[in-house]
């Protein structure tokens, strides 16, 4: 190893960001070079488009984030002409469809709303930025409560967790109040209704400066700073390949997507962060095949729902003067439509659920001029269960050495399917939603299970354990094998999970950085971790 390691990092989401981060104010002298397969869309690199004000600005950094999809900005990504059909159906804005339907598309018909982000600052730039933490069994086993408390509250200091954020919102406030003479005895205590932590910076207006990969990365943006000066990041750059022998990673085989040129960077270690399907594809195209790769994959479902808030109800809590200072708040950022953001968190064994109810002046959808919710000045709560996907190895991801995708890596085929486990479990929190919409207003979007992938929350396809047979990394997130390949993001979470999870990778990924980290300074820390 030289006196300066460098660490090549692919992909340049938060978790990415987590590991360049925490590697860099670890090993003092280590180098980081991020590779990202899409264009820098923000400045600063990597923040939320939500922060864009300018709704033209706002729009184009989401279609340049929309990879195959998008659009007018295609040629400028390196995605070539006529891979893709126009007029497909497309996904949430800023990410694009995994099987989009064109030449190179995945096939995804069981799980056709997954979707990705090919941006700098990844699916973090386009984020709603929930960071609830995991409970009870969500958490995971083989990390002890202590040093989990410390990884989770280092992961909510890297996004600029706020707890307190909308705690002024005095409709936000009538919300809990209504929900918790709706369901209050029945949940046990510290796991109630309350606010939902979320990742960005108050602004003195009462809006959120959201949080995103820029937020992470923080020092390494800011050129004053020493560890700016061992930090590199290269967007429109896609890793091709993981070079490796004998279970030791040399570099990674990198095409410039600018001008096609295609050269090997010399690394001595790898962190792939590439999200829960390219992070697996890349692995397979590198040759790297253990037998859980892509298998066991998760997302938590989610049961949604549109109501209009009751003005009688409301009025008994909220006065004339109160809701004027709150649209008078909002009018400030008529770009940003949450206003208050709730939630019941997951509990065992009575509430194996997560439920996020957002406040907002406006329905998701237009309403008939005529219809009876139609202008409700009270506003709107889209709120959702998230339901959990028990791990089965036969859900996945297989990648296939005949057919390519656009891009020229294994083509990928998702089989999923929900077991009677979890319809029992979709049909639970079908019911307590028609609970709480009738506590808070009147539907005016009933009860539905979205379509499979639409979480956006993908999980477990190189899920950490201890066992190298049921899991892709080891507790401290290197593949199993490898000296110095490292794996990090959602797919590493093992556990059936209900609710938001990056917070949780976040913190998977310091646990996996500061090792890293430790076994670049060949400290004591190496040894430790090569003990444990
Ligand atoms: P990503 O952010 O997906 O980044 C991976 C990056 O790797 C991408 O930019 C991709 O282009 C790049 N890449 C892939 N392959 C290659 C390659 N071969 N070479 C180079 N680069 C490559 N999570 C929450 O916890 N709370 C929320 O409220 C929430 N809301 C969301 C709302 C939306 C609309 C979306 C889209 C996502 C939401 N998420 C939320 C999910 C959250 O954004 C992700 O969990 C998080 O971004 C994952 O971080 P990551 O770094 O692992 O992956």
């Amino acid at each position: 190893m030289t006196d300066s390691p460098l660490v090549a990092i692919v992909g340049s989401g938060p978790i990415g960001s987590a590991y360049a981060r925490t590697i860099l104010e670890n090993a003092p002298h280590a180098r980081v070079v991020m590779f990202e397969a899409g264009p820098q869309v923000t400045t600063p690199a990597g923040s939320s488009v939500r922060n864009i004000v300018d709704p033209d600005e706002k729009a184009r950094a989401r279609e340049m984030s929309q990879g195959p999809q998008a659009g007018a900005f295609r040629e400028s990504l390196g995605i070539p002409a006529g891979a893709v059909v126009e007029g497909m159906f497309t996904a949430r804005q800023g990410t694009h469809l995994l099987d989009f339907g064109g030449e190179g598309s995945a096939h995804a018909p069981t799980s056709p709303a997954a979707a990705a982000a090919t941006n700098v600052g990844g699916q973090g730039a386009h984020w709603t930025c929930a960071i609830p933490r995991p409970a009870f069994s969500e958490k995971l086993p083989f990390i002890d409560d202590e040093e989990w408390e410390e990884l989770i509250s280092t992961a909510e200091g890297l996004l600029h967790h706020q707890s307190a954020a909308f705690t002024a919102s005095p409709v936000g406030a009538a919300i809990r109040d209504l929900l918790t003479a709706e369901f209050g005895a029945e949940l046990p205590d510290g796991y109630g209704v309350s606010t939902l932590p979320v990742a960005g910076d108050p602004q003195p207006d009462g809006s959120m400066r959201w949080a995103g990969a820029d937020t992470v990365l923080g020092p390494l943006l800011d050129d004053t700073s020493e560890l700016s000066s061992r930090f590199e990041l290269r967007d429109l750059t896609l890793v091709r390949r993981i070079e490796h022998d004998g279970g030791v990673v040399t570099g990674v085989t990198v095409e410039d997507l600018r001008t096609g040129e295609t050269t090997v960077v010399a690394a001595d270690a790898v962190v792939v962060a590439a999200d829960a399907f390219r992070s697996p594809q890349l692995l397979w195209a590198s040759g790297i095949r253990p037998a859980p790769l892509g298998r066991y994959l998760t997302e938590h479902h989610v049961v949604i729902s549109t109501v209009a808030l009751d003005p009688e109800r409301m009025a008994a809590r909220v006065t004339d003067e109160e809701l004027a200072g709150e649209l008078a708040r909002r009018a400030q950022n008529p770009a940003d439509p949450v206003a208050a953001v709730n939630r019941i968190p997951f509990s065992e064994p009575d509430h194996p659920f997560s439920l996020q109810v957002m406040y907002a002046e406006t329905p998701p959808f237009p309403l008939a001029p005529d219809h009876p919710a139609a202008g409700n000045r009270w506003g709107f709560v889209n709120m959702g269960y998230g339901v959990r996907k028990r791990p089965r190895v036969e859900d996945g991801v297989r990648f296939s050495d005949e057919e390519l995708d656009y891009r020229g890596l294994p083509n990928m085929t998702i089989e999923y399917a929900l077991t009677e486990v979890e319809e029992a479990e979709i049909a639970a929190a079908t019911e307590r939603l028609g609970r709480a919409g009738a506590a808070l207003g009147t539907f005016v979007a009933g009860p539905r299970l979205l379509p499979n992938g639409s979480s956006l929350h993908f999980m477990g396809t190189m899920r950490a354990g201890t066992d190298a047979a049921e899991s892709v990394a080891d507790p401290y997130s290197r593949v199993w094998g490898f000296e110095n390949l490292v794996v990090g993001g959602n797919a590493l979470i093992p556990t059936a999970n209900t609710m938001n999870p990056t917070l949780t990778s976040v913190a998977i990924a310091v646990r996996g950085a500061r090792a890293l980290a430790g076994r670049l300074a060949g400290g004591a820390l190496a040894d430790e971790v090569r003990a444990g």
